[in-house]
């Protein structure tokens, strides 16, 4: 690329969004309608993402290279601090890499008991959803999560968005909230790190988290290997954004921006907020290598 500044090279730069879920996860979209879906928004590269799961990869790869989108294949990990779910993006890490592998299965084993647990106590309470009737929303092998509760009341008829039952009975202070196994973030971040993965803090300043992440917890995660902050995400108004803009100056983090789109199941737009093509350049060259940025 030659760097004209002109504003012809500013218009021909890619559109890169780093964080989406399929339907392996809580995205309402297979990965390859993922892929199609990217395409018609006109995302250039895009990083398929799902909840403790790599699954979705094999699926994604062939319809990036069907659509001409250019694939990162990465997850986000759920990480238990202070009783709160913090969650971690972990870019082009090893799938094959055992410590990696375990930790997922044994988060996604946790969380099939923890759903369960969950429907008895709002069906307890009244509440008209049955533990059938969430497992009927999971695709088979998925990461199973709360959004799948959500997903059985709209298909019985009692809510019409996931949103409705996320502020009614599903928020991480509700009585009905049951956690699940996930390691430490900064045991996460050692993880992505050691399977030759780069890592960085998904949306670390969401407002709706009963704890919210403290600098002290990303100096120590940045110590252990933490690559850089998700600021430009529709959780963070502008106080959140200059806050991991700071942080990211003083301990020499990059600054990446994505959508976190899951299809229908969050109003989230594929490529509302998106990452500088540079930041992607870092991400690569301190990945390992083998898994690679896949391109068309
Ligand atoms: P879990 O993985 O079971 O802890 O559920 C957390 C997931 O719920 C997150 O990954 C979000 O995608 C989703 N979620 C949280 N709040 C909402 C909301 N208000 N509307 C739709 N989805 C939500
Ligand atoms: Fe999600
Ligand atoms: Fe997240
Ligand atoms: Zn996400």
């Amino acid at each position: 690329m030659t760097p004209t500044g002109s504003a012809g090279a500013e218009l021909a730069r890619p559109v890169i969004d780093l964080h989406a879920h399929s339907s392996v996860s809580d995205g309402t979209e297979t990965p390859a309608e993922l892929l199609a879906a990217a395409a018609a928004a006109g995302i250039d590269v895009l990083a398929i993402t799902d909840h403790d799961s790599v699954a979705g990869w094999d699926e994604a790869a062939a319809a990036a290279h069907e659509h001409g989108v250019t694939l990162v294949r990465g997850i986000e990990i759920s990480c238990a601090w202070r009783h709160s779910s913090i969650h971690l993006l972990g870019y082009l890490p090893d799938p094959q890499d055992r410590p990696l592998r375990q930790e997922l299965a044994r988060a996604r084993d946790s969380r099939s008991t923890r759903l369960e647990r969950m429907v008895e106590r709002m069906s307890a309470d009244g509440i008209p959803v049955t533990y059938a009737e969430v497992l009927a929303q999971v695709a088979p092998g998925a990461t199973p999560g709360r959004p799948h509760i959500a997903d059985a009341l709209i298909a019985n008829g009692t809510i019409e968005h996931r949103d409705e039952a996320f502020t009614s009975w599903l928020g991480d202070d509700s009585p009905y909230y049951v956690g699940h196994y996930a390691p430490h973030p900064v045991r996460a971040v050692e993880l992505v790190r050691a399977a030759g993965g780069v890592p960085v803090l998904a949306h670390p300043f969401t407002r709706t988290r009963s704890a919210s992440v403290d600098d002290a917890l990303i100096s120590r995660m940045h110590e252990a290997g933490l690559a850089g902050l998700e600021a430009y995400h529709r959780d963070h108004g502008p106080d959140e954004v200059r806050h991991a803009e700071e942080l990211a100056a003083r301990l020499g983090l990059l600054l990446t921006g994505s959508s976190d789109y899951h299809g229908t199941g969050k109003r989230n737009r594929l490529g509302e907020n998106t990452t500088a093509p540079e930041v992607l350049e870092a991400i690569e060259a301190a990945s390992s290598g083998v898994t690679e940025v896949l391109r068309p």
